[in-house]
Formats: C-alpha cells, structure tokens, sequence
C-alpha cells in the first residue's frame, strides 16, 4: 500500500476506531449507537420568546429594538435553543471537535424546526384574512420582518472560518448546519464568497468592546452586488453579535437588503 492509500484507510477506519474507545451513547437516555434518540430529539426545547441581542428586552422575532437598532448593521438574531439546556450545550460542544456529520445533522434538523416555527409565527391565515383584519392582526403584519415574509427567496450564508482554522479543523460547522437548512428549504446557499481574512486573537477571550474591534475589518465579499436579496447568516453559536454584525456590515455594503443571525444558541 503506497502512502497516501494507507493515510486514506486509516482516516476512514478513525470513525470506527473512535466508535470502540468511546461508543455513541444517547445524549439524553443513553441508549445506544446513537448521539441522540428520536425521543429524547423531540423533548429538546425550542426558543419561543426571542429578545433583542443588545438590551435582551423580550419580543416576538428577535429584531434589535429601535433604541437599539441604530447600533447594529444586522437587522436582528434568531435564537433557536437554551444553551443551559445539557444536551443542546454538550451537542454543540462535540460539533466544534469531533464527529461534526452526524451531530451537525441533528442541529441542523433542530434549525429546521426552529424555523418552521417562527414562519407560522408570522402568517396569516387565509380564513384569517376573510375575517377581515383588525388591529390585532395589523400589528402581526407589522412586527412580522420582511425577511419571513419573503423567506423563499433568502440566501443563507455560513459564517466564514479563517480558512487557516478551516483547514485545521477539517470542516466549517456553521457551514453544515446552513446546508441542512438550506437542502429542508430549497434555500439558495452561498459559500466561499464571504470571506474572513485576518486571523485574530480568539474572541471567546475578549470582553465585549474588546470583541468589536477584534473583529472589524475580518470580513470581506467576494462576490456580485447582491442586489436586495435578504440573508440568514448562519452559525453555532452566537455571543454578543459581533461577528454576525461584522458580516452584516460587509454584505449591506454590497446592496444586501435585510441581513439577520440565526444560532443554534447563545453562548
Ligand atoms: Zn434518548
Ligand atoms: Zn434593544
């Protein structure tokens, strides 16, 4: 067996060789073979109530508040777990270092729930509709962002990893979970245009303030005018927004119309 064939069988035994000395056992119930049963899947709580990012006050679709909006490049951040939940923490904790498909499969199966639920969040039935529209339902039409409205026609985005770091991992996570999303939803899906280019101290080792200009200036578009089209970026987890809002930045200043986060859960 020449090298490269041998280095080839033994990375494709890794899985099984990891399987012996650490054996998949359900997160939840400890079932075995498996990271997370189909029962235990089912009993993973959804966000419901989202809030603005900055001032955490509570609202409907996690849009920045008006206060707050002038702050930010990004239109809003969608939430769609606890991370104080055990096990959404300990999936997205074993996504970052080892066995991204199968774990990025199940959050991204949990995004794709996460979003149906904020879309029949903000329609309006037709039966409603013939009722005729009260104020109530005015209000609804309101709050609900544009982006949800016209969701078939948004382009997902992973947040972009330095490709140095891309390389050493092997994978980009955020990547895995927006093509779950994408593949559920015939959603157009962009990656390699956004790119991140400097590679910086960590940010999980910085303050806030310190986060903001960590990141400024890392990102950068490589593709077309992107011509009003809405954007869901996409990333595991989201802390104080900084990147996200970093990425919107860069894309509004190439003719994005609204650009909004989307996270497995807030770290
Ligand atoms: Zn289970
Ligand atoms: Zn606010």
């Amino acid at each position: 067996m020449n090298k490269k064939r041998l280095l080839n069988h033994v990375l494709s035994s890794r899985d099984f060789i990891l399987d012996l000395i650490f054996p998949i056992e359900c997160l939840g119930c400890g079932a075995e073979g498996v990271w997370l049963c189909k029962t235990c899947f089912r009993q993973l709580p959804l966000q419901a109530e989202q809030y603005c990012l900055n001032c955490k006050k509570p609202n409907e679709f996690g849009q920045f508040c008006p206060a707050c909006a002038s702050a930010y490049s990004l239109d809003g951040v969608w939430i769609a777990g606890n991370y104080e939940n055990k096990i959404i923490a300990a999936l997205i904790k074993n996504l970052k270092y080892h066995f991204a498909k199968d774990l990025a499969k199940i959050l991204g199966e949990f995004l794709i729930l996460f979003l149906r639920n904020l879309i029949n969040k903000g329609r309006i039935g037709r039966t409603d509709l013939s009722l005729g529209l009260d104020k109530k339902k005015i209000k609804k039409i309101r709050q609900t962002p544009e982006i949800i409205f016209d969701f078939k026609n948004c382009l997902l985005i992973p947040v972009p990893l330095h490709p140095r770091r891309e390389r050493w991992r092997g994978f980009n996570q955020a990547e895995i979970l927006a093509r779950a999303v994408a593949e559920n939803y015939n959603l157009e899906l962009n990656t390699g245009k956004l790119i991140r280019m400097k590679h910086k101290k960590p940010q999980t080792k910085l303050d806030s303030v310190a986060r903001q200009k960590n990141i400024q200036g890392c990102f950068a578009w490589q593709g077309e005018n992107l011509n009003k089209q809405n954007i869901i970026l996409i990333d595991d987890v989201v802390t104080t927004g900084a990147t996200l809002n970093e990425c919107a930045k860069v894309l509004k200043a190439n003719g994005a119309g609204q650009v909004w986060g989307l996270a497995v859960a807030k770290g």
